[in-house]
């Protein structure tokens, strides 16, 4: 949309980045601008929907889904790395670009029957927000959907996730 076109314009292209032949979206400039932030958090909280808790992921997610949480008047959980938590109720692990990962969910904040809106500020491969979203059900609660700040589409993320769950995005690469 229309309010997108100042955001796109704070995201930051780093080459090479975290190695070489990789192009970096360096979204830290949409944060510090409060415009362009209070849109982001306005266009995700949106979707939040009949979700009534945010789930940021670790660690820009934890920036932007707070903010998703406020505007839309829920609360947030944070999806963290590995080894962080005292107390674990699920873990995932997945298939990084190399190597693996681990996501884990906090013990006793999302339950049975909770609704979940999954936020990152970036969807590549998926792989993550896949992670994200298995950790929440193996606690029994529905994820009503996933939304990212940027979309880089030719790694697929969207396509691995057909199915699984809705994906929204709100700047496309
Ligand atoms: P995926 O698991 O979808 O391959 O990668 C998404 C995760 O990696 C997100 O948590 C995101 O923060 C990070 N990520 C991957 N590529 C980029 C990028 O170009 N820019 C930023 N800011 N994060 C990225």
């Amino acid at each position: 949309a229309e309010r997108m076109a100042p955001v796109a314009a704070l995201v930051r292209d780093v080459p090479d980045f975290p190695e070489p032949g990789v192009l970096f979206r360096d979204i830290t400039p949409v944060l510090a601008d409060a415009e362009a932030f209070t849109v982001v958090a306005t266009e995700l909280a949106a979707l939040v929907g009949v979700a009534d808790i945010v789930a940021g992921v670790e660690a820009r997610g934890f920036l932007i889904g707070s903010a998703v949480a406020v505007v839309a008047g829920v609360g947030v959980v944070p999806v963290r790395k590995a080894g962080k938590l005292p107390r674990v109720a699920a873990s995932r692990r997945y298939a990084l670009e190399y190597g693996e990962a681990t996501l884990e969910l906090p013990e006793g904040v999302v339950t049975s029957g909770n609704r979940v809106f999954v936020v990152d500020d970036v969807l590549a491969t998926g792989g993550t927000a896949g992670a994200a979203c298995a950790l929440l059900r193996d606690v029994g609660a529905e994820v009503t959907g996933f939304g990212a700040l940027v979309e880089l589409r030719a790694l697929g993320g969207r396509d691995r996730l057909v199915g699984d769950v809705a994906v929204h995005s709100l700047l496309t690469y």
